[in-house]
């Protein structure tokens, strides 16, 4: 186990003071604080690689290029991916499947009622886009349902499978619930009826190993902002055979391999899904934070977060008896999505960040799994690799002095 003390000096954000109080960051499925080496990454892009990449003769133009290829082979290999063809830099998880529901739907969605199957526990970017590509092609949305402590009804998910469905797309870790869902065999019985497969990793990434090989899902998606990476960059990796039936998603500079006003023809793998100028910069930070996780072991930092975790519920449930929690399954990653009787999630975020502690309320991007059990909002704390027992001994010492005041 690495020394937490050591670690969280690298993040000057976790000594900052929040209403006078200690910053007790409990908030990391929305978005994970970043290291010095990653913002370090940035400044030295700028300081000294900034230029525009691909297509410049000059050695800055080549410098940049070398980075940013280098960090897409890092992406590539971080999970597992047999080459970085099929890696493609996106602004995110939600540009990712984004990316899949347009241009797959193009290629793949050829007849009116073709269905797309997800899940109750989707985020909102792994609904929206797929309701979108229904309204354009004639397509169904069908729903696999859940268990009731939070995971997927596989019987149901078996049955609702037919030779109609052309596309699966699940999460890999559920953001409210917490589940890990069993992705190898969503996929295997997707391909069984010939359906491809989309797997939504942002909540996976920082607290699983992923290995898109084994998995065998033909896209995966992920946002380097919830692995201690930077904002507005992402990464959709597809399989190269799949994607090269794909059309583009995007037109312009980059994705091109020679234009004329009568035709146009496309880049290479991943070229052709990348119109525009890259964010290189964010690309070379990207590779920084997952040095920066590997160096730590992804394992040793699940492991952590499960301690806090079962930590955590074991005494919200025997020190708050009216409490309830959504999302029991045996396998989770970091996340407790939780109420105290009738308080209003909102208020007991309030309250707790009176008191320094940042937890995450409300609907958390995904209104028809927290409608399923009946909730419009639930409180949720989520573990990241420099949280500490300490932190969740004063999180349940903010707890105990907000909760009467709201009961
Ligand atoms: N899917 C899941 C499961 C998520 O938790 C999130 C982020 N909350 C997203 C998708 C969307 O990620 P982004 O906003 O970085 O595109």
């Amino acid at each position: 186990m690495y020394s937490l003390e050591d670690i969280r000096k690298e993040f000057p954000i976790l000594g900052k003071e929040v209403h006078g109080k200690p910053l007790i960051y409990l908030d990391n499925a929305a978005t994970t604080q970043k290291p010095l080496c990653v913002v370090e990454a940035i400044n030295q892009a700028y300081y000294s690689a900034n230029a525009n990449v691909h297509r410049g003769v000059h050695y800055l133009s080549q410098l940049a290029t070398e980075h940013h290829e280098e960090a897409r082979r890092r992406v590539a290999r971080f999970i597992g991916a047999p080459s970085p063809e099929g890696l493609i830099f996106t602004r995110g998880t939600t540009e990712a499947i984004n990316l899949v529901a347009y241009s797959a739907g193009e290629a793949f969605f050829l007849s009116e009622g073709d269905e797309i199957l997800i899940s109750t526990m989707e985020h909102h970017s792994n609904i929206v886009p797929w309701q979108l590509l229904a309204a354009r092609r004639g397509a169904k949305l069908k729903v696999i349902p859940l268990t009731p402590d939070g995971q997927l009804d596989m019987s149901a998910y078996r049955s609702l499978l037919s030779p109609r469905t052309r596309l699966v797309s699940v999460a890999h870790v559920s953001n409210v619930l917490g589940t890990v869902n069993p992705v190898e065999e969503v996929t295997h019985l997707a391909h069984e009826v010939g359906a491809l497969v989309l797997i939504d990793g942002a909540q996976a990434v920082a607290h699983t190993r992923v290995n898109v090989e084994e998995i065998g899902a033909d896209f995966y998606a992920f946002s380097a902002h919830k692995i201690y990476g930077p904002v507005g960059i992402g990464a959709l990796w597809g399989r190269p055979e799949v994607l090269k039936q794909m059309p583009p998603y995007m037109g312009g500079g980059e994705m091109i391999e020679k234009v004329s006003f009568e035709k146009t023809t496309y880049n290479v793998l991943p070229f052709k899904f990348e119109a525009g100028t890259p964010d290189y910069v964010g690309s070379t930070a990207f590779s920084a934070a997952l040095d920066f996780v590997e160096r730590l072991g992804i394992e040793a930092i699940a492991h952590h977060e499960e301690e806090l975790l079962a930590y955590a519920t074991e005494r919200l449930l025997s020190e708050f008896p009216e409490s309830y929690i959504l999302g029991t399954a045996p396998h989770k990653g970091g996340i407790l999505s939780f109420g105290i009787g009738k308080i209003h999630p909102f208020d007991l975020g309030t309250l707790l960040d009176h008191m320094g502690v940042a937890i995450r309320t409300g609907h958390h991007c995904a209104e028809p799994l927290l409608h399923s059990y009946g909730y419009e909002a639930v409180a949720r704390a989520s573990f990241g690799l420099y949280n500490t027992r300490e932190e969740v001994d004063y999180f349940f010492e903010a707890l105990h002095r907000v909760v009467p005041m709201l009961l």
